[in-house]
């Protein structure tokens, strides 16, 4: 797999060719990949180090399958534990397991064994290195959170696809540090669970009620539900969204189905009138450029009234950093003047309208990240995940394509995201030889008496589950589990819980 390029590298990209043959033209920045553009607006030091986070995060997994290839030419060499384990000291930074290499003078070297074991290291030594900066970015957060609050929402509550390619969407795409008005999901096609979100609206309304937190329950605030849906610029029709047959405008219309369902389900239960606001975001994988849907005055979004951030930064490029951000302004209240199929009813207020130009704004700067560090586009255009990661997810590793991630609390419920997830994992590592490597995680409250064990019980309950319904991969080796939970703080340690 590649990786990050620097820009001097990125000049001899090849120019990816479009699903009718002919070579792309970058929608954001035409010249590329022989010439860069530079935004006024862009956060170039940012780019810097999240391109120096992507790269030794994914050099972590990367790394494995050379390692093990040498360690398979090892063969029966007489002091082979040693040399194997010197190679995995100094290419992958920890040892394998003492009793798998000891095992290899018999069947030979169980490369799936040590594999899985791989990843699940640098799944480990990967979240270590990054909660430190989650600890910064809480601090960071704390600014985001003013931003919300400011724009007049108390609580943001973010569902994106499943799909690796999207692992990197709060860090990367939107530019949004971790924080304690920020909550984030991801179910295949973008199909949320809106049960679970109108009682975490409820959660967050009480929470209002009992503490004041962030804003008292008589201040105007909303609560803002996003729903992210994907497509393909270079490939509409193959790379697209899978769960909607890469069809993205089922994607688009299944999305906005459920925002509405959402936003209709709590005024018909609590009759608040207009008090959560919805917001449908689209991204297109290949480059990272989003378009915002924006809402109108009654907050009813279009399919098609949208902002394009690839026009906007093309449009944009060039001008100085206050003529840009006015353009983007203006870009946002003129779209809410089309007529016709994207007809609305007037503009969104103006907090809402704030939001927006600030993801807008955030989004250059991933723009030119795919730039720089990648030639415009995404080499690993299609499916690249490392691992599927099963449960609540890692906040802390999220990039590009590192893992396909089901969110679940019962496989029965969570089949369909999983058997999704393995069909994947099938192609990437099964018909490879190697084995699926499934990392279960939750996390606990630790305020809450009991929950850690709790979790851990249903951990296990979910793993004998998992194990039950792919049990002719588990027979051929070709399927490894690993568990863990962490309190729900973030930035907790990880903690490793066995599997029976
Ligand atoms: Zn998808």
């Amino acid at each position: 797999m590649p990786m990050a390029r620097q820009f001097s590298q990125a000049e001899h990209v090849q120019v990816p060719q479009q699903a009718d043959g002919k070579p792309a033209v970058h929608p954001a920045c035409a010249s590329l990949p022989a010439r860069q553009c530079h935004h006024a607006l862009v956060n170039k030091a940012e780019n810097d180090r999240l391109a120096r986070c992507e790269a030794s995060i994914k050099r972590r997994f990367d790394e494995i399958v050379p390692v093990l290839k040498e360690v398979a030419a090892l063969g029966a060499s007489r002091d082979f534990t040693e040399q194997a384990n010197r190679l995995a000291e100094q290419h992958l930074g920890h040892p394998f397991p003492e009793a798998v290499l000891e095992r290899s003078w018999i069947h030979g070297v169980d490369v799936p064994t040590l594999y899985s074991s791989s990843v699940f290291s640098a799944l480990t030594a990967g979240v270590e290195q990054f909660s430190q900066r989650i600890h910064q970015e809480l601090a960071d957060g704390q600014s985001l959170d003013a931003l919300l609050v400011d724009c007049g929402f108390h609580a943001v509550n973010v569902s994106a696809c499943a799909d690796g390619r999207l692992k990197g969407l709060f860090p990367y795409i939107l530019r949004l540090p971790a924080s304690d008005l920020l909550r984030r999901s991801a179910f295949a096609g973008t199909l949320f669970d809106v049960e679970d979100d109108i009682l975490d609206w409820q959660a967050a309304e009480l929470r209002r009620f009992r503490e004041g937190y962030p804003s008292t329950s008589d201040s105007g605030t909303r609560y803002l539900k996003v729903a992210v849906y994907h497509g393909s610029s270079l490939d509409p029709t193959h790379q697209g969204c899978a769960a909607h047959q890469s069809n993205e405008k089922v994607a688009m219309e299944a999305a906005l189905e459920r925002l509405q369902q959402f936003r209709q389900g709590i005024e018909n239960a609590f009759c608040c009138g207009a008090s959560t606001d919805i917001l449908l975001i689209g991204l297109d994988t290949d480059t990272d450029a989003i378009r915002i849907h924006v809402p109108d005055s009654r907050g009813d979004l279009s399919l098609f009234r949208f902002v394009d951030n690839a026009e906007l930064y093309k449009k944009t490029l060039g001008m100085n950093a206050d003529q840009a951000r006015l353009t983007i302004y203006e870009a946002i209240e003129n779209v809410s003047d089309v007529g016709g199929w994207g007809q609305g009813v007037g503009k969104p207020h103006d907090g809402m309208r704030r939001l927006m130009a600030n993801l807008l704004i955030n989004n250059l700067s991933q723009i030119e990240y795919v730039a720089e560090n990648y030639g415009g586009w995404y080499p690993d255009k299609g499916h690249g995940e490392r691992f599927i990661s099963i449960g609540d997810g890692f906040q802390e590793l999220q990039v590009r394509n590192l893992a396909y991630f089901a969110r679940l609390d019962t496989v029965e419920e969570g089949a369909a995201d999983l058997d999704v997830g393995v069909k994947i994992f099938r192609h990437l590592n099964v018909e490879q030889g190697l084995p699926i490597p499934m990392a279960i995680h939750y996390s606990y409250d630790a305020n809450v008496p009991g929950h850690r064990e709790r979790i851990i019980i249903k951990l296990q309950r979910v793993a004998a589950a998992i194990r039950a319904r792919y049990s002719d991969l588990l027979s051929a080796g070709m399927l490894y589990l690993h568990g863990s939970i962490q309190n729900q703080k973030l930035g907790s340690p990880l903690e490793e819980v066995p599997l029976p």
